[in-house]
């Protein structure tokens, strides 16, 4: 017998929060990773009310809240030559909405698996996994080999263990945008702001210890110029009232960048083996979705792995699959049309009926925040409407 039903590669939103999952249903799971926590990471880090309600789910809304997190209650969204705010409904119960810091957030969910009964090991770096013939059993790290019924990659997108396992690419498109974010002191901010316009996208949010976290998004191909000129660049990337408060403020980071930035899925189940998080599905950072789509991810996963641990493994982790792909198909296409950062018609016309028309409004908010499916504003009445008008 293996000597952990699972072991887990990674433990950041995915990877941890699987860990903490599979070791609640009384699982014996490894999750390993290279770094050490708190441990920051190349991210902002707003969650909607569907990413929030899964830690309300999971018991770890207030222990977030403890950590003074402020709370964000108002979406304003600047999309084109449109402007509109508002606030998604809840999602099972839950409305608030926090940016909280990696450091803070990655630390929590580590702790909650820890605390379920995980073996959770800092400081491991996995390199290869262990075969027995078509099937993985196990990893071989430095200086640790380990096997498992199943083992997880939850290692990020470019993650050794799809790379290892031979997982393939069934969806691919070319990074969209690029960008580098700072943190501010002294900007406040009237809760998150969304900026997209043509050409650039900016994102605005509140954090821990007073701070405002302020991306700004360019299109990828103007990657050697932003590098080249970062803080000239960034700042004339703002509009001018948000110019005006950053000028006021104080830039207490230096900026944080990437162009590395795909779109894509990959397949994330196989012979003893899966796929969670950005290793399994990775989109464009502007609309928000990371995050809640590793905690959704985490869940499927769980449940298709205690599943499949009494019955058929294989085949319930095909199941995961094909359910995390229908899940988010619709967020992988908004975020891919957003992210061109144009304003194409029929979506400028659809954003001129959204801020028009309160209640199109707010099924914007409810659609981004997860109270309600894509499909119910990405319509053909919908948009046909927004066409006539
Ligand atoms: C610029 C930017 C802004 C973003 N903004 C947001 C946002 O506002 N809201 C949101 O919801 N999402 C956002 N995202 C997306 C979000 O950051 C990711 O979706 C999320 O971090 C995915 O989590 P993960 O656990 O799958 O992977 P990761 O966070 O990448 O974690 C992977 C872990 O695996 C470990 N690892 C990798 N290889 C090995 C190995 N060989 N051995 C051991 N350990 C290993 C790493 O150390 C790491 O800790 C943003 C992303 C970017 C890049």
């Amino acid at each position: 017998m293996a000597a952990y039903d699972a072991i887990v590669v990674g433990a950041r939103c995915a990877g941890a929060s699987l860990a903490m999952l599979l070791a609640r249903r009384g699982r014996r799971v490894l999750a390993l990773d290279r770094t050490h926590f708190p441990s920051d990471t190349v991210s902002t880090h707003f969650l909607w009310p569907r990413t929030t309600a899964a830690l309300a789910r999971w018991s770890l809304l207030d222990t977030l809240a403890a950590t003074g997190c402020p709370t964000i209650d108002t979406v304003n969204m600047h999309a084109g030559s449109v402007a509109f705010r508002g606030r998604p409904e809840a999602v099972d119960d839950t409305a608030v909405m926090y940016c909280p810091r990696r450091t803070v957030l990655d630390k929590l969910l580590v702790d909650a698996a820890r605390e379920a009964g995980a073996d959770m090991r800092e400081d491991a770096m996995v390199r290869d996994v262990i075969r027995d013939g078509d099937r993985i059993i196990g990893v071989r790290g430095d200086g640790f080999e380990e096997r498992a019924s199943v083992v997880v990659g939850a290692d990020g997108m470019n993650s050794g263990i799809a790379g290892a396992v031979g997982a393939e690419m069934v969806r691919s498109h070319p990074s969209l945008t690029c960008g580098f974010y700072a943190y501010w002191s002294g900007v406040p901010t009237d809760g998150v702001e969304f900026y997209v316009r043509a050409g650039r996208d900016i994102l605005v949010f509140p954090t821990h210890d007073g701070l405002t976290c302020i991306w700004v998004g360019r299109a990828n191909d103007y990657w050697p110029i932003y590098r080249a000129y970062i803080e000239g660049q960034y700042l004339d990337g703002l509009d001018a009232g948000l110019l005006e408060r950053v000028q006021r403020g104080r830039r207490e980071t230096p900026f944080k960048g990437t162009h590395r930035l795909p779109n894509f899925y990959r397949n994330c189940a196989g012979a003893g083996w899966a796929l969670v998080g950005d290793a399994a599905y990775h989109r464009d950072p502007l609309t928000g979705m990371g995050i809640g789509d590793a905690f959704l991810g985490a869940e499927l996963l769980a449940e298709a792995i205690d599943r499949g641990l009494e019955s058929d493994l294989d085949a319930a982790l095909k199941v995961y699959q094909e359910t995390l792909h229908e899940k988010t198909a619709a967020v992988f296409e908004y975020t891919l049309m957003s992210a061109a950062l144009k304003d194409p018609e029929p979506q400028a016309r659809l954003n001129r009926a959204i801020a028009a028309d309160p209640d199109l409004t707010q099924r914007f908010m409810n659609v981004l925040g997860g109270s309600a499916p894509f499909r119910s504003l990405f319509n053909a009445r919908t948009m046909g409407m927004a066409l006539r008008q």
